[in-house]
């Protein structure tokens, strides 16, 4: 089959590796670049998108996406999440474990990538669990995993509270060459915590998540991949104090990655004024100056890579009260 030639007219087009940012046209032929330049003009059969005003750029890759299958199909599947993906611009998905049943074994990972090529749209590159069901009890099946084509691994949405079963978990990764990605809460520190401790938390009469939660977890991470000399992977950063002490690892040598999200960039604890729960994250929202640390930590570099933390939930689910104090 031949596929028509692609004509994009006068975007904006962004490409760091090419050290590339420019308005121009863009030709692809038979799917590949053929062309960048000021003026290309048509011809016979060729496909033209008009992309004045807009952004062209490599497919983005996300780092950190909850497909809800299996298990919670009402809320996504596979194919519907991917055609989201594409609908942003994004080619390349990374798919956590929590879904139910648990991806913790080899079965689940190769379900998820059978859906994805079924589905023809993003790719995806799922990370599997780090414990059984996600319990923070043992160790999950990580080489079969691998085998099968789990690109990592993380306890995403119920982080592991045992600081040993944590080294562990970094030895056998390191093993079969793969990050342990970790969401940073302590979960004693913050459970019935709705959103961020402060004094607007104060003011609503809502329990919150103190930074403190966040930091803890990310210090113990950091000690840990430096004990082990493994890699790990810290979703989500949003504190001023986990971002310094991220910065201050790095200098040391340990081999960290970190992701913060859009909405940690821009928006901050105020949202949840009026009890707004479209305000209502994990980790919440938090304060101006966080806000600030997160940006300064993309311009030094010490946080590398933009995540969005899509995550699905059903309207009935969306349609509750913040949680109020017992
Ligand atoms: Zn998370």
């Amino acid at each position: 089959m031949t596929v028509r030639p692609l004509l994009i007219r006068g975007g904006r087009i962004v490409d760091p590796s090419q050290s590339m940012d420019k308005t121009a046209d863009l030709l692809i032929i038979d799917g590949k670049i053929e062309t960048i330049s000021d003026k290309i003009g048509g011809m016979e059969g060729i496909i033209e998108i008009d992309a004045k005003g807009q952004l062209v750029t490599p497919g983005l890759i996300d780092v950190h996406v909850h497909l809800r299958e299996p298990g919670g199909e009402h809320k996504e599947t596979i194919e519907t999440g991917v055609k989201a993906a594409v609908s942003g611009g994004f080619t390349a998905v990374c798919a956590m474990p929590n879904t139910d049943p648990v991806i913790d074994g080899p079965a689940g990972i190769r379900l998820v990538l059978a859906q994805a090529e079924k589905a023809a749209r993003a790719r995806v590159h799922p990370l599997g669990a780090i414990s059984k069901r996600q319990e923070g009890k043992s160790l999950a099946a990580i080489g079969e995993m691998v085998e099968a084509g789990a690109v990592g691994i993380t306890d995403d949405g119920n982080p592991v509270m045992d600081g040993g079963l944590m080294r562990m978990a970094m030895e056998y990764a390191k093993s079969f060459n793969i990050p342990v990605a970790d969401h940073p809460e302590d979960l004693d520190l913050s459970r019935a915590g709705t959103m961020n401790e402060g004094l607007i938390s104060t003011r609503l009469g809502l329990l919150g998540k103190p930074n403190i939660s966040e930091d803890i977890h990310i210090i113990r991470d950091l000690l840990l991949a430096e004990l082990t000399h493994s890699r790990v992977h810290l979703q989500h950063v949003s504190t001023a104090f986990g971002v310094e002490m991220i910065r201050q690892a790095k200098n040391r040598g340990v081999q960290v990655t970190a992701e913060a999200t859009p909405h940690h960039l821009i928006l901050t604890e105020n949202e949840v004024d009026g009890y707004n729960t479209n305000a209502k994250m994990n980790p919440p929202l938090r304060t101006l100056e966080d806000c600030a640390a997160v940006v300064e930590g993309f311009s030094d570099g010490t946080l590398c890579v933009y995540a969005t933390d899509h995550a699905p939930h059903h309207y009935d689910e969306k349609e509750q009260a913040l949680r109020m104090p017992q």
